[in-house]
């Protein structure tokens, strides 16, 4: 895609959108979002298993589809709507996904699938030029290179929800927002991410062996699925995200830096030349990203409450500690090395957060998982989608056999 500074092209005063991952936290946000504006329509909804609150959805909001990736959820959503009088026609299956994420009559994708399970769809409403709100980092994270080659290889605008890109992308110069705009050239020095440090920033080291899934999803500031939750408790969310930065924004990872601010108000700033810090502040409520990318380059209401700084004792901010957050450590060498390195890290991680969901493996082993099948596996170039299934299949294995191992 040529860079339009203002891609005002793309500015139309009504959208309809698919939601891939509708019945997560950021799928019902962005339809919470939706439901404030009558300009906004829902194409399609889609999610894996969840029948009880994709029906709720699909009678509030009348998609044309909807899609459960599970059969016989599938099965079981059709027999409710047609119950129902409900003319949403139901499909299933994976290839669905892709189908109503490239439908010729959805100009917006919301990619709101966790983990790897969102690349097919996402990389292929980025190839059919729709305008992808990307909030599945992890697709992002695995198939790098691919995906801002595809991106740029296409007319899709991809703006991005994760609430810290989000803000650089606020804070950064019109005409460098999109990767491929030289944000060095145009005077940026650093990108500096904000963490919260989530649940265990500041418990004891010894308590972390004995973790579990529910301490580990209740975090401080954000209600959030389960698998972010777990690497929001890790860190490795913010690894994720530095790596995440790096494609997006077109900057090494020695431009990249992150701090600790326990208070989740500043979302992220851009650090120039001249000295200047530029941040995004706000509510930690996914609202906000979600409608400034709905409405982008222009601004509507997101239900989320303002923000009341006199209410705000204090903001702080300090360097994370790498002995506590092994994980943003193991994410900081990824992001470095580049090529398969990610897609390693990004495949480990989802196999080590589940198993730690499962009660099979310990809070502190996950970082032992990936730390393993990092060590053991080349990095390669990951340019092709063939490149990035076989690492991220071997990566798998690798960290399966280490976590039975543990
Ligand atoms: P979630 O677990 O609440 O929801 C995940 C959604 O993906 C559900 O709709 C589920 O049905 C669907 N899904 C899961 N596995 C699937 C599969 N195999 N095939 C098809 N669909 C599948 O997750 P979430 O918290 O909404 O996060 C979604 C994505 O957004 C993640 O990549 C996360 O990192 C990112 N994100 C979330 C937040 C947040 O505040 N929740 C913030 C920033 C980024
Ligand atoms: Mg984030």
């Amino acid at each position: 895609m040529a860079i339009d500074p203002t891609h005002t092209t793309r500015v139309s005063s009504s959208a309809q959108i698919t939601i891939l991952g509708s019945t997560g936290s950021i799928g019902q946000s962005t339809l919470e979002v939706i439901a404030l504006h009558a300009q906004y329509q829902v194409f399609a909804l889609t999610a894996n298993s969840r029948v009880d609150i994709m029906l709720e959805q699909c009678l509030r909001f009348s998609p044309r589809y909807a899609v459960m990736v599970d059969e016989s959820a599938a099965q079981s959503l059709n027999d409710k709507l047609r119950k129902e009088g409900s003319s949403t026609e139901v499909l299933s299956g994976a290839q669905a996904l892709i189908d109503v994420a490239v439908h010729a009559d959805a100009d917006t994708v919301m990619a709101a699938i966790v983990g790897s399970a969102g690349l097919p769809a996402t990389l292929a409403a980025v190839e059919h030029s729709k305008k992808v709100l990307l909030a599945n980092k992890e697709a992002l994270v695995m198939a790098g290179d691919l995906f801002m080659q595809t991106l740029a290889n296409s007319d899709a605008v991809l703006l991005p929800i994760d609430s810290e890109h989000n803000a650089v992308f606020q804070c950064l110069p019109p005409e460098s927002r999109f990767a491929g705009g030289d944000i060095r050239g145009q005077g940026v020095r650093r990108i500096v991410l904000t963490a919260s440090g989530g649940p265990f920033r500041d418990s004891p080291l010894s308590e972390l062996l004995a973790v579990t899934p529910e301490q580990a999803c209740k975090h401080p500031n954000w209600s959030m699925g389960r698998k972010i939750s777990v690497d929001s408790a890790t860190m490795m969310n913010k690894g994720l995200e530095i790596i995440e930065a790096c494609y997006l924004f077109g900057v090494g990872a020695q431009y990249v830096d992150v701090l600790i601010h326990p208070q989740s108000i500043v979302h992220s700033m851009v650090e120039y030349n001249d000295g200047s810090m530029i941040a995004q502040m706000g509510s930690p409520d996914m609202r906000i990203p979600i409608a400034y990318s709905l409405a982008w380059p222009q601004r509507i209401e997101s239900g989320a409450q303002a923000l009341d700084l006199t209410q705000q004792a204090s903001l702080q901010f300090y360097e994370p500690d790498l002995e506590r957050f092994p994980c943003l450590r193991l994410g900081m060498e990824a992001a470095k090395l580049g090529g398969t390195a990610p897609t390693c890290l990004n495949a480990a991680n989802e196999v080590a957060v589940e198993s730690f969901l499962q009660g099979k493996s310990r809070f502190t082993d996950i970082p032992a998982i990936i730390a393993g099948v990092l060590e053991q596996m080349t990095c390669r170039k990951a340019d092709t989608i063939d490149i990035i299934r076989k690492a991220d299949t071997e990566a798998r294995a690798l960290a399966l056999a280490i976590s039975d191992s543990l």
